[in-house]
């Protein structure tokens, strides 16, 4: 239970309930009766979340009265792990690393060679790409699936790939070990129940304008229509300032992992859109709980067919390689 409401005793002294509530942690605002008193204080929802039986032993209140949170499935995936091949999402952080397109078997293997030297365990690569404007190179299809696996197989990496269209479920489902549901199909709710029900784990990404309590719904749907369980990703929320290609909301991130306790990577390369800045978030994503990272690279960005721009080559991933192997999440957090 999620606690919204403290309801007061008659003669409760107001100030001080509002006080004990701030040593909680609890942002509240007060709700009058039509006698012009205040009869209750209401939990804003980016207050920490406190147990009710705490907050039950306050003077002055009489009952704590809370929401569930609409996903129950999701919430009983707190605190697992998710195992994908040589990758245990929970425990030490995950590099999954591949190319933003999968161009060529060429370029397929060798961005697994570079993967698997640096510590990758995944493979990333988009044989489906979801591109904005429809004149855009759009993937190499069930030719690029079969050049992936093939690369993943070679190098002992599993695989995770994104699937767009209803159509393609099973095709992707056969090479895939992961699922990705990409960003712009986070609430394309006929998809979401058609992946499920493949009942392959998921990587869910953050939609472009995605609140979390969306995202958290759309793993639930993925979960009820079949997926033994979802890895959520994190890769920028549209901003209103485009300098940077989105904006990172780590916030989230600390959130779902140290509090809801789900299993969260963190993709800086979408996140940022430029190289030279992809190796801070990494550590600021790691630092602030992500169980991997999703890395965009190429052994030669310059020939990129998608996304050449923010792709890192051999030395910088070998620098994020180092970071997830240093793993900064066992640093300590002052305020906890
Ligand atoms: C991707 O990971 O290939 C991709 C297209 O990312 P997003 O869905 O986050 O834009
Ligand atoms: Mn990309």
């Amino acid at each position: 239970m999620n606690p919204r409401e403290l309801q007061l005793a008659p003669d409760a002294n107001v100030h001080a309930v509002e006080s004990a509530a701030r040593a909680f942690g609890l942002w509240t605002t007060r709700l009058q009766g039509s006698d012009g008193h205040t009869a209750a204080l209401e939990i804003q929802s980016h207050s920490q979340w406190v147990d009710p039986s705490e907050l039950a032993t306050i003077p002055g209140v009489s009952r704590v009265l809370g929401t569930t949170s609409g996903h129950p499935r999701v919430d009983s995936l707190k605190g697992q792990q998710t195992t994908i091949g040589d990758a245990v999402f929970g425990a030490a952080p995950v590099l999954i690393a591949g190319p933003c397109s999968v161009d060529s078997p060429e370029q397929v293997h060798a961005c697994a060679a570079m993967a698997r030297a640096a510590g990758a365990t995944v493979l990333r690569g988009g044989a489906y790409k979801p591109r904005t404007s429809p004149y855009s190179f759009d993937g190499t299809g069930l030719e690029g699936l079969g050049w992936l696996r093939d690369a993943a197989d070679a190098h002992g990496l599993a695989v995770v790939t994104e699937v767009m269209s209803e159509r393609r479920v099973d095709a992707v489902a056969e090479v895939a070990d992961l699922m990705q549901v990409g960003s712009r199909n986070m609430q394309n709710f006929a998809l979401l129940d058609e992946v499920g029900r493949a009942a392959k784990p998921v990587l869910l990404k953050r939609g472009v304008a995605s609140s979390v309590k969306e995202w958290l719904l759309s793993a639930e749907r993925l979960l009820v229509a079949g997926a033994p369980t979802v890895v959520l990703c994190e890769r920028g929320i549209r901003g209103d300032d485009g300098t940077t290609r989105n904006l990172l909301d780590l916030g989230a991130v600390a959130l779902l992992k140290r509090v809801h306790g789900l299993n969260i990577v963190v993709d800086p390369s979408h996140a940022i859109g430029r190289r030279d800045l992809i190796g801070d978030l990494a550590a600021a994503a790691l630092a602030c709980g992500a169980d991997g990272l999703m890395i965009e690279i190429h052994p030669d960005p310059a020939s990129a067919r998608c996304d050449g721009p923010q792709a890192l080559g051999d030395a910088e991933l070998e620098r994020v390689g180092a970071l997830i192997a240093a793993d900064p999440r066992s640093t300590s957090v002052p305020s906890r």
